[in-house]
């Protein structure tokens, strides 16, 4: 299954677990802060395709104590 995910900035507080959680190596934190102050969680740019390896799982999702991380699943 192909998933994408979308995190939202504002919510995130860095804390990695989502990085930690994801089976695909998809996610990372970034370089920029958000207005709290934080580094946030980014999905990895690859090869000209945002959302590389995303199986759609949630593991990241569930990880997240923000809740900032939803998940969306393609059907094939
Ligand atoms: S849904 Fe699964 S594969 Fe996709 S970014 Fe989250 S943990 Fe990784
Ligand atoms: S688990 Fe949530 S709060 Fe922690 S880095 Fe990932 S998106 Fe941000």
């Amino acid at each position: 299954m192909k998933g994408t995910i979308k995190i939202d900035s504002d919510q995130c507080k860095g804390c990695g677990f989502c990085v930690e959680a994801c089976p695909n190596d998809v996610i990372e934190i970034g370089s920029q802060r958000n207005a709290m102050g934080y580094f946030y969680a980014v999905v990895k740019k690859a090869k000209g395709k945002d959302d590389k390896g995303c199986t759609g799982c949630s593991l990241c999702a569930i990880m997240c104590p923000e809740v900032a991380i939803e998940v969306y699943r393609e059907k094939r």
